[in-house]
């Protein structure tokens, strides 16, 4: 559990504007409403909003955010009241507050039968300022991650399908990747644990038959940016998710051995035109796979996602994904609308 002087320091050294005493007072507030109530796993209910404020922080939110989780559960599960909330920390806090609490009483009265995509747009409209929607996301994320101390299976599996639902692509829809990714995953676990496993212990044969596989490849790209006169780009290689390898084996009704490209490969450059040089770099050594070529860059996504993907013949004969973009837009790729709340020196 994090501690009250670490959590302070650590949003003072990405926002030193941000109001210290009134982080102080919440963390003192929670600890001391929440009080001797327990979470599933026996912990202290306190160590919740504060791991909840400890997952704002990787993402470096503001003050505000903070502050909010620290209180968010406060209103709905303890004693104390939007009045006092407001009275103490001003109405700023009291508004986040109120947001998530108000998210936290539709998703009680929310039932198996409600259509996802009406929930995700009544989550959407009700969350006027995007802080509220990035609290209940944290949320959302410590509660799957602590899911397994939840006894009742019927209800574990609820909490997974709901976050599979709603959660999952309203995190996609703002486009953070990095949530997006975490919350599927452990979704994923609860809800169909057998396939996962088997994946999962798949990719380690792979992994271990192919170890030397991913660093001559990344070694090879390297060497074909630099002699394209590219310098300055970062490669790296990364295994899909079990979660999507099993959506594609779905999709196209096929075993994992038939799945050739379970690798994707990422460069990252300075500028726009880096992208399309190297691009051009990568279209020009390998044989291009056809149909896989998206210019997200000309054409952003909705939710701002801008990247270059392409599909090629790698240097080992198997089929690899590239994505090709600049450290600003890898940035806006992981972090999504959070990005715009980051607290950014100079
Ligand atoms: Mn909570």
């Amino acid at each position: 559990m994090i501690r009250q002087f670490q959590l302070v320091e650590t949003v003072k050294s990405y926002d030193p504007a941000a109001d210290e005493d009134a982080l102080n007072r919440a963390y003192v507030f929670s600890m001391k409403a929440h009080g001797s109530q327990e979470r599933a796993s026996g912990d202290p209910y306190f160590s919740h909003p504060l791991e909840v404020a400890n997952i704002l922080t990787k993402m470096k939110l503001d003050g505000a955010s903070i502050i909010t989780a620290l209180l968010h559960d406060t209103v709905e599960d303890t004693e104390a009241t939007l009045d006092q909330i407001e009275h103490l920390f001003g109405k700023e806090i009291a508004r986040l507050v109120d947001g998530v609490t108000k998210l936290s009483r539709i998703e009680l009265q929310s039932d198996h039968s409600k259509h996802a995509e009406n929930f995700r747009k009544l989550v959407l409209a009700m969350s006027e300022d995007i802080r509220v929607l990035l609290v209940k996301l944290a949320d959302r994320l410590h509660n799957m991650q602590t899911l397994r101390f939840i006894k009742s299976d019927e209800r574990r599996r609820r909490i997974a399908r709901e976050t599979m639902d709603i959660y999952v692509p309203l995190a996609e829809r703002l486009g953070m990747h990095r949530m997006k990714d975490e919350l599927e995953d452990l979704a994923f676990a609860e809800l169909h644990a057998d396939a996962r496993a088997s994946i999962r212990a798949r990719l380690d044969f792979l992994r271990d038959k192919g170890a030397r596989v991913v660093p001559r490849i990344l070694t090879e790209l390297d060497l074909k940016l630099a002699d394209g006169g590219l310098s300055g780009a970062v490669v790296s290689g990364r295994e899909k998710s079990p979660y999507s390898i099993w959506r594609k084996m779905q999709r196209k009704n096929v075993a994992f051995e038939q799945l050739s490209d379970v690798m994707a490969f990422r460069i990252l450059v300075g500028d726009i035109a880096d992208c399309y040089h190297a691009l051009g770099i990568i279209h020009s050594a390998y044989h291009v796979v056809p149909g896989r070529f998206k210019d997200f860059i000309s054409t952003p996504k909705p939710n701002n996602y801008r990247s270059l993907h392409t599909g090629v013949i790698g240097p080992e004969q198997q089929r690899i994904e590239m994505q090709i973009r600049t450290r600003d837009m890898h940035e806006i790729a992981e972090l999504g609308v959070a990005a715009h709340w980051t607290y950014k020196q100079q």
